[in-house]
C-alpha cells in the first residue's frame, strides 16, 4: 500500500495507535464542530469520531484517498469529505477545533491561513516536524511565531518519533495545541501590512532595527540598537503602529 503514497502531498501516515489516542485525547469536549486537514487513510479520523463531534469536515487533496474516505465515513451523517487543496479552499464555516497531522511542506502556509482567516478556530491540535515546532515555540521572535502569537497561545504537548510513521520521514514530529486569544493582538485591517512588515524585518534578521527602520518614518530612539528577534511581540507591534504602514 505504501508504494502508492504520494511524496508530493507529504503522505507520511501515522501507524502508532498510542499516538493517535494521545492526539485525540487532547480534544477537550464532545459535540464540537471539527475540521480535519489531510485525513489520509482516516486513522486519526476514526478516533476523532469517538469524541462524538457535532460536525466533522475532512479536507483531503488526494482524489484516490477521498474515494476510500467516502467509503469509510459515508455512513456518518455528520461527516463531510471535501476533495480540495486546503490552501485554495474558502473556509466559511466557524470551527471549534482544527486538527491535523499536517503535510510538512505546507505547514507554514496552512498555519498562517488558519490564523488570519475570518472565523479563527477556538482551538487547534496540530502536528509538525520538530524543527518547525521549535521555531513556533522559540522565545526569540522570528518570521512565523511573530504572526501566529498575535492570534494564539501555543502549548507544546508531546514529541512523536519518526518511527511512528510510514514511510518513515527524516525527522521526528511534535504535537502542539493552539488556543485562540480572547483578543487578537493585531486587527483584521492590519494583518496584510503587518505580514509585509515582519517579512521585511526577518529577511534581514542580522541587521539592527536602526538600519532596517531608516526607510520608514520612525522618529523614536527606542529599540534602534537591537535586532528584531530580540524584541517582545508587543514592542514589534508598537513599532509597526508607529510607522503607520
Ligand atoms: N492524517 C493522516 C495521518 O495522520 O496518518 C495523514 C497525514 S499526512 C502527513 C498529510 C495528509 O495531507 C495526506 O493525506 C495528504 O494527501 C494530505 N494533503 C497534502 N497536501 C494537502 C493539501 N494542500 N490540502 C489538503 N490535504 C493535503
Amino acid at each position: 500500500m505504501y508504494a502508492k503514497l504520494k511524496k508530493k502531498y507529504g503522505q507520511n501516515f501515522l501507524i502508532d495507535k498510542n499516538i493517535t489516542h494521545k492526539i485525540v485525547n487532547l480534544i477537550s469536549d464532545n459535540n464540537l464542530k471539527i475540521l480535519e486537514i489531510g485525513p489520509g487513510d482516516g486513522k486519526l479520523t476514526y478516533e476523532i469520531i469517538k469524541k462524538k463531534p457535532q460536525k466533522l469536515d475532512l479536507i483531503e487533496i488526494d482524489r484516490d484517498l477521498v474515494k476510500d474516505l467516502n467509503k469509510k465515513f459515508g455512513n456518518y451523517n455528520f461527516v463531510r469529505v471535501i476533495n480540495n487543496d486546503i490552501l485554495k479552499h474558502d473556509i466559511k464555516q466557524c470551527y471549534d477545533l482544527v486538527i491535523s497531522n499536517l503535510p510538512y511542506n505546507i505547514s507554514s502556509q496552512v498555519l498562517i491561513k488558519l490564523a488570519v482567516m475570518q472565523n479563527i478556530p477556538k482551538e487547534m491540535i496540530l502536528m509538525f516536524q520538530k524543527e518547525f515546532a521549535i521555531k513556533l515555540l522559540e522565545k526569540n521572535l522570528n518570521a512565523i511565531n511573530s504572526i501566529i502569537n498575535c492570534f494564539f497561545c501555543i502549548k507544546p504537548k508531546f514529541n512523536v518519533s519518526k518511527n511512528c510513521f510510514r514511510p518513515i520521514p527524516k525527522i521526528d514530529s511534535c504535537v502542539l495545541k493552539f488556543i485562540k486569544l480572547d483578543q487578537s493582538l493585531i486587527k483584521k485591517n492590519e494583518i496584510d501590512s503587518f505580514i509585509k512588515f515582519k517579512r521585511y524585518l526577518f529577511s534581514y534578521k542580522r541587521k539592527s532595527l536602526g538600519n532596517l527602520l531608516k526607510k520608514f518614518d520612525y522618529k523614536e530612539n527606542f529599540y534602534l540598537d537591537i535586532r528584531a528577534e530580540n524584541l517582545k511581540l508587543n514592542e514589534l507591534i508598537k513599532i509597526f503602529r508607529k510607522i503607520n504602514l
